[in-house]
């Protein structure tokens, strides 16, 4: 499989109320994050160090990147993400559906304070930063609109489980839950079938739980440093709870259907504009 990128849960911290933009409204310095529990967060345990902008540093492409990979265009890909932020918004039914969401909520989304897109580690696409409530569009591997598509919806699903179900991400079970359930709203069915391009449609029911399985393990692999055993039993642990709450899209999306459209269409019976 060419996909390898993983959402990650960037950081943890105490729940802040959403509407209060954190203390911080500049980029965070994991090694200063005062932490009233005087717990030092590891920035690389803590998956800090796939997204070095997120400490503050600028990224700076090695010549060997220069020379072989094309890199140091970081302003033109973040410029050409942000676009392809902007479209989805305007045009994908299911971003519109989570940013409704997330607003009956009581979280609405501001695009700049909100989403950022930065550049990060090569295996990450994205992340969700609950220090500073912000979802991480990585401009260096998303450049799709279709990856811009995914990563947004994967990662505004665990925004609204952090606004409304009270997550702990230092909990290994809230964590395999969130992944769970973003896997299964979004990766296992249209989303991977778009974006990963070689991927066979999920139709059998085993087929799809298999696949939300092995996605939210290696979320919760990509991040945290415990073994796949524990990984596994913790998703295990939350699956069939995790797997049936298809909140807030409703159902899951079948690749090639109008699925996405009618989840959109549905949505304020269900209480989301
Ligand atoms: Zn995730």
């Amino acid at each position: 499989m060419v996909y390898s990128a993983q959402c990650s849960v960037v950081s943890e911290e105490a729940k802040k109320d959403p509407d209060q933009p954190p203390a911080a409204t500049q980029k965070s310095q994991p090694g200063s994050v005062d932490n009233e529990k005087n717990e030092v967060l590891d920035p690389i345990s803590w998956g800090y160090d796939l997204y070095p902008e997120r400490r503050g540093e600028k990224y700076k492409p090695s010549w060997k990147n220069i020379l072989f990979r094309g890199e140091g265009k970081e302003t033109f890909d973040k410029l050409s993400c942000e676009e392809n932020v902007y479209y989805c918004v305007k045009n994908s039914p299911l971003v519109k559906l989570m940013l409704g969401a997330l607003k009956s909520s009581g979280c609405a989304v501001n695009l700049r304070r909100h989403i950022a897109c930065e550049v990060c580690d090569p295996s990450v696409s994205g992340g969700y930063d609950p220090l500073l409530n912000q979802v991480v569009i990585c401009q260096n591997v998303a450049r799709s609109k279709g990856m811009v598509q995914g990563v947004l919806t994967h990662e505004m699903i665990h925004m609204f489980d952090y606004c409304r179900n009270n997550l702990d991400f230092k909990n290994l079970d809230h964590l395999a839950c969130t992944e769970i359930r973003a896997a299964n709203l979004t990766h296992c069915s249209f989303l991977s079938a778009w974006h990963q391009g070689d991927a066979s449609p999920f139709r059998v029911q085993q087929q799809h739980q298999e696949c939300v399985k092995t996605k939210a393990m290696q979320s919760v692999l990509a991040v945290r440093s415990v073994t796949e055993e524990q990984a596994r039993a913790a998703v295990n642990r939350v699956f069939s709870r995790c797997y049936a709450d298809l909140e807030p899209i409703g159902r899951r999306i079948r690749r090639n259907s109008t699925d996405m459209h009618r989840a959109y269409l549905e949505a304020p019976f269900y209480g989301y504009d």
